[in-house]
């Protein structure tokens, strides 16, 4: 009999169509059901399960579960949603989407360093004036976050000329950039900032970590871009001193609330670009095929993947 994995998804139909025929192309020798196609004795049967935006009461149901393969590489909401749960949790890591994500960080960081915004301000007033700009080596970008998207940002952006300067929770050295490590120097590091990117994780310790006295600590005029989660910034304040002239811009790809509803203030705010998360989205070809191996490993050669740490919540 094949083995059984359930795909637990609170996914619109379409799209659960479009997973399943990438999940089946790949996942040979094992059967993936919708959970909703599941009969009462297969939940049992279950020891793995494929999640995407999971609907917690079905996961519950399903007693033998061992560990869930998230086909996303953010897992925030799973965590907390799952808090008392026995089983593990595997994010999706690709390298394909840190390549994405990379060259997301690169473009909407030389759309703040050309001035872009500004110069889509000017043409609407049919304004000609040029502004000077810096070197990219006397612009320093700080990075958020050196796990699997900010430590390819980093690279990234350092290789295109940028003074980089990274933040973690645990201390790293990087050949070409400047690293930071703990809350003691958070502060004094977006002191020095132009342009501030967030790739951390969403958890206990981030959740409005770049609240208004933080984000008033960066360098007058400097802009942020936000492609972690909302949570993690107070957007009222990024307003107040976008507001201010303190700050000059800020790129957001996530919010509290997606879609971003329609009467948010943040839509009609002239100093900020709204991205409808789209930084960097799960390519199901290549997030089908690092299921199948992950799950694959384990039911033939007893080898259990990467799980979070549940305790730090990434
Ligand atoms: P990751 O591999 O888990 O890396 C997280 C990084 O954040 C690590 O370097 C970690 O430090 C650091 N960190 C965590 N808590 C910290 C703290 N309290 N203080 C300082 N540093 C801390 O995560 P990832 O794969 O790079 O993804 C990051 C986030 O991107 C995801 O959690 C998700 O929210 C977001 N995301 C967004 C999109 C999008 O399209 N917008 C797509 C995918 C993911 P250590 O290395 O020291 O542990």
């Amino acid at each position: 009999m094949k083995k059984l994995i359930a795909f637990v998804t609170s996914l619109e139909e379409e799209v659960n169509i479009l997973w399943l025929e990438h999940l089946k192309a790949v996942f040979n020798n094992y059967e993936i059901v919708l959970f909703k196609d599941l009969l009462q004795n297969d939940y049992e049967r279950i020891e793995v399960a494929l999640v995407a935006n999971p609907y917690v009461e079905e996961l519950l149901n399903l007693k033998n579960l061992k560990w869930v393969q998230s086909l996303w590489a953010g897992v925030e909401k799973l965590v907390h949603d799952v808090e008392n749960s026995n089983f593990n949790i595997s994010r999706m890591i690709d390298k394909n989407m840190s390549e994405v994500m990379s060259d997301s960080v690169l473009a909407w960081s030389f759309y703040l360093y050309k001035n872009m915004p500004l110069y889509k301000k000017q043409q609407d007033q049919t304004l000609w004036i040029e502004h000077e700009i810096k070197e990219k080596s006397e612009i320093t970008i700080t990075v958020l976050g050196l796990g699997e998207l900010g430590l390819a940002s980093a690279l990234k952006l350092k290789n295109n000329g940028f003074n980089v300067k990274a933040w973690s929770r645990s201390k790293k050295e990087i050949e070409g950039i400047s690293t930071y490590y703990g809350n003691d120097t958070l502060q004094e590091l977006l002191k020095q900032s132009d342009i501030l990117i967030s790739l951390l994780p969403l958890s206990k310790e981030t959740k409005n970590l770049l609240d208004q006295k933080k984000l008033k600590s960066l360098k007058k005029n400097a802009s942020v871009i936000n492609f972690s989660r909302a949570s993690i910034f107070d957007y009222k304040a990024l307003a107040f001193l976008l507001d201010e002239k303190h700050l000059k811009h800020a790129v957001l790809d996530v919010f509290s609330q997606e879609p971003l509803e329609k009467d948010s203030f943040l839509w009609k705010h002239e100093d900020i670009t709204i991205l409808p998360h789209i930084s960097a989205p799960t390519n199901r070809r290549t997030a089908s095929k690092i299921a199948f191996w992950n799950i694959n490993e384990y039911f033939v050669n007893n080898k259990e993947p990467l799980f979070i740490d549940k305790n730090k919540g990434y």
